[in-house]
């Protein structure tokens, strides 16, 4: 078993990665758990900011660093809400408030322009000033609905339209979402990559 320190406190990214992790030979546990403080991402782009909160929370665990920097990128809006998807609606907004402003912004734009991804970089650093860091990404294209649906999942989740299972990511399970959505993609392309250096 390999144990990894993941570097999130988001309570829906914990529960996707708990099921990424579930069959694999990688243990992550969550950085509340060795009480490493919350970091300012003040990155200009997702990789950026998640190897700010790897490598702040890397001195707080004897394990290597997973972490997670993810957002809803619209095509209307030109990659917004972006690499500032928890904090769109203001700093502290919750995730109604963040879906919210977006369906306001997107209150005229018809079926055909409301084309979305998410997308998911996943980083791992070995130890704080790791300068080779393993870094992958991923993407899960849909749609904004014009009004949540379901109540499961966390953040843009009820208002994300999955053609694929052609239903939103809030009527998903965390197991069907995670079966192949963004955050899938990166865990497994990086997890390959780590478990290639411990062969
Ligand atoms: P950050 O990576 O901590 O900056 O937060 C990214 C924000 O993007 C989250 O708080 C969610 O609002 C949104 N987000 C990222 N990934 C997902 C996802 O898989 N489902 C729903 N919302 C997501």
């Amino acid at each position: 078993m390999h144990t990894l320190l993941l570097a999130s406190n988001n309570p829906g990214k914990i529960a996707d990665f708990s099921a990424l992790s579930s069959t694999t030979i990688v243990k992550l546990i969550p950085q509340a758990e060795f009480s490493v403080p919350e970091i300012a991402e003040t990155g200009l782009s997702f990789v950026e900011n998640a190897l700010i909160k790897a490598r702040h929370a890397a001195p707080f665990a004897p394990f290597p660093v997973l972490a997670d920097d993810s957002g809803l990128m619209v095509e209307d809006l030109n990659g917004a809400p972006g690499l500032y998807s928890a904090r769109f609606a203001g700093v502290q907004a919750t995730d109604q408030e963040n879906i919210e402003k977006l369906l306001q912004e997107l209150a005229k734009v018809p079926n055909a322009r409301r084309r979305a991804k998410f997308y998911c970089v996943v980083v791992l650093v070995r130890y704080p000033q790791d300068p080779a860091p393993l870094i992958c990404e991923g993407t899960w294209e849909g749609e904004i609905l014009t009004a949540p649906r379901g109540t499961l999942g966390f953040g843009y989740l009820p208002i994300f339209y999955s053609p694929q299972h052609q239903k939103s990511g809030a009527e998903l399970t965390v197991e069907e979402r995670t079966h192949s959505n963004h955050r899938r993609q990166a865990f497994n392309q990086l997890l390959k990559k780590y478990l290639s250096e411990h062969a």
